[in-house]
């Protein structure tokens, strides 16, 4: 029989699961069976180092759907990146859905997803937020550039406003699945193993329980890791802004050598040395950086740790 799996990555969210899992089997029962009664369902959700009572909700969970209900916990928080791919891993069904948990990814578009994938024959749907409603206006300026920037700088294309929740068929996640990288970047994963994908627009929705898991900090480093994973254009940059500054510096010299020569050498000009110096120090930190970063994510890839570390399952 034919099996649609869901996806649910959470951490800290005892409220939203029961609440979750009641919104996505009314549209199964209501919609998705009656149109493909064939299709059975089956869940993983993935605890991810909760603090709180979550475990226990998925516990709850796994004792009265036994059949179709299931749960990974893992030893510490490792982060939404590994609960996906622990998840993917998990996964038995033909047709692979991720979502969050906060019911931010509308269940009801997943009949739409499946007759996507199973009647217009597409890879992947995925979904992306029309608008950023209820979000601070800085942070979906922020979030505009990021866009712009990434698909500037890496081959890799990103869909403006693409969420991780996606429907996929199973050789598309088994593609995903032979990435063993342990800096993972899902959004430029999914994008990156191509297929062919249709993205569905909706409205922005607010939580129903809980609170979100980042701070404007978090984002910052997400967007520099994106970039940082799928691009080496930052190392080109910092290439060209150190010859762009040796260049500059020899027609100074020359320049000054010159004047020396026809005016003399008055002692004056000390304090645009000094913005000289500090300039050429501050750039050359900031090449340094961009470089330490390449080489950080090449240590913790050459380190082979387990992407995540499972404490119990069912
Ligand atoms: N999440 C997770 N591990 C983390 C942070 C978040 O598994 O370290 C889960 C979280 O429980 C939720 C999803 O990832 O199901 C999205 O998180 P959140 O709603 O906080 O992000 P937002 O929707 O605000 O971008
Ligand atoms: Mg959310």
């Amino acid at each position: 029989m034919p099996k649609i799996s869901i996806i649910v990555p959470c951490y800290n969210e005892q409220e939203s699961i029961p609440l979750f899992y009641a919104a996505v089997q009314k549209i199964y029962q209501d919609q998705i069976q009656v149109t493909w009664p064939q299709y059975q369902l089956e869940y993983w959700f993935i605890d991810d180092g909760s603090t709180d009572q979550t475990l226990s909700a998925m516990q709850t969970l796994a004792h009265t759907d036994s059949e179709h209900s299931h749960f990974v916990s893992f030893s510490r928080n490792f982060g939404k990146e590994a609960a996906l791919y622990a998840g993917l891993q998990h996964a038995t069904g033909d047709l692979i859905v991720v979502m969050d948990v906060d019911l931010q990814d509308p269940p009801e578009l997943l009949p739409q997803m499946m007759s996507g994938i199973l009647e217009e024959k597409y890879d992947i749907i995925g979904t992306k937020r029309l608008d950023r409603q209820g979000e601070p206006v800085i942070r979906s300026w922020f979030a505009n550039g990021f866009y712009r920037l990434i698909n500037h700088v890496s081959q890799t294309k990103l869909e403006r406003g693409a969420r991780d929740y996606r429907m996929m068929t199973r050789q598309v996640v088994d593609t995903i699945l032979d990435l063993p990288e342990y800096n993972r970047f899902s959004k430029g994963i999914f994008s990156w193993v191509g297929f062919k994908t249709k993205y569905l627009g909706y409205e922005n929705h607010d939580r129903v329980a809980g609170t979100t898991h980042w701070s404007t900090g978090d984002l910052i480093n997400y967007a520099i890791d994106g970039i940082i994973n799928f691009s080496d254009k930052p190392l080109a940059i910092a290439a060209f802004l150190g010859l762009t500054a040796c260049g500059v510096s020899l027609l100074a010299m020359v320049f000054i050598v010159g004047r020396a020569l026809i005016f003399g050498n008055p002692t004056t000009g000390w304090s645009s040395i000094v913005a000289i110096i500090l300039m050429l120090g501050g750039l050359q930190l900031f090449c340094l950086g961009i470089v330490g970063k390449y080489i950080g994510k090449q240590y913790l890839e050459t380190k082979h740790r387990p992407i995540y570390i499972t404490k119990q399952e069912h």
